[in-house]
C-alpha cells in the first residue's frame, strides 16, 4: 500500500479578521511539534496574504477556500487563481458543501474551478458528500460517483494523482455529528476504488482523501487511524489554536 503523509487542513470559512487571523497562525506554528505530515490554514481572502507571510519558511501552508474559474476580467467579486497563488497559496479548496449549498455552485463549476486550479499552479481540495437523507435511503454511492465524476470529468491521469479529495458528510458539518470511524473509511474506499476505476490504480493509492465533519481533538486520533483516511478537513475546531494542535497531535 502507497505511504501517504497525513494533511490536517483546517478551513476557517467567515472567521476572523486580519488581526486575529495573523494571532491564530503566529499560535499554531509556535504551537507546532511535528514535521511527518501536512498542515494547511484556509483563511479569508482578505487574510489569505498577511497569513501567507506570517507563515513562509513555516511548517503550516496555505489555501484558499474557494477561486473562480476566469483568472480575470469583468467578475465583480471574484477572486481567481493566479492572484491566489501570487498571495502565497498553495491549495484552493473547491465545491464545498456550504458555496453548493448557499451560492448554488454544480459540479459544473466545480469542474471549472478544478482546472482553474490546476492551470494557476494550485491543487484542488475536492469536497465531495452527501446528505442524511441520500445516505437513508442508500443513494450515498450514487451522490459521491456523480459530484466526483462531474467535477473531474476535463482531469486526466497525469494530473489526477496530484488532487486531494475531501469526503465531507453534509450531516457531519458543523453539527457536532461525526461519521464513525468505520463510516468514513467505507466512504473512503467506495471513492478511492472509484479513482482507480475512472483513472488507475497507482492514481488511486497516491491520492490523498481527507474525512471533514465536526472532527475535534477527541475523535481525531479514531479516524486519522484508519487506513482509508489521509487526513481530515476541520472547520470549527480550526478556529481555536490549542484544539487545531490537539488534532494535529492526535496520533
Ligand atoms: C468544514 O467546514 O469543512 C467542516 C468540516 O466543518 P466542521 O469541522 O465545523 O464540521
Amino acid at each position: 500500500m502507497a505511504l501517504r503523509r497525513k494533511l490536517i487542513a483546517g478551513n476557517w470559512k467567515l472567521h476572523k479578521t486580519v488581526e486575529e487571523s495573523l494571532e491564530l497562525a503566529g499560535q499554531l506554528s509556535a504551537g507546532l511539534k511535528r514535521d511527518d505530515l501536512d498542515v494547511l490554514v484556509c483563511p479569508t481572502f482578505p487574510a489569505l496574504f498577511p497569513v501567507a507571510q506570517r507563515l513562509k519558511g513555516t511548517a503550516v501552508k496555505v489555501g484558499a477556500q474557494n477561486l473562480f474559474w476566469e483568472d480575470q476580467g469583468a467578475f465583480t467579486g471574484e477572486v481567481s487563481g493566479p492572484m491566489i497563488k501570487a498571495a502565497g497559496a498553495i491549495y484552493a479548496l473547491v465545491g464545498h458543501s456550504e458555496r453548493r449549498l448557499h451560492f448554488a455552485e454544480s459540479e459544473k463549476t466545480a469542474a471549472l474551478r478544478v482546472a482553474a486550479a490546476w492551470r494557476s499552479g494550485l491543487t484542488p481540495i475536492l469536497c465531495v458528500g452527501e446528505l442524511l437523507q441520500e445516505r437513508e435511503t442508500g443513494r450515498m454511492e450514487g451522490v459521491l460517483e456523480s459530484q466526483l465524476a462531474g467535477a473531474l470529468a476535463g482531469v486526466s491521469t497525469a494530473q489526477a494523482g496530484g488532487l486531494v479529495i475531501a469526503y465531507e458528510p453534509v450531516w457531519a458539518i458543523g453539527t457536532g455529528k461525526t461519521a464513525s470511524d468505520a463510516q468514513a473509511n467505507e466512504a473512503h474506499a467506495y471513492i478511492r476504488g472509484w479513482l482507480s476505476y475512472r483513472f488507475d490504480k497507482h492514481v488511486a493509492e497516491s491520492l490523498k482523501i481527507l474525512y471533514g465533519g465536526s472532527v475535534k481533538p477527541a475523535n481525531a486520533a479514531g479516524l486519522l487511524n484508519q487506513s482509508e483516511v489521509d487526513g481530515v478537513l476541520v472547520g470549527g475546531a480550526s478556529l481555536d489554536a490549542s484544539s487545531f494542535l490537539g488534532i494535529i497531535h492526535a496520533i
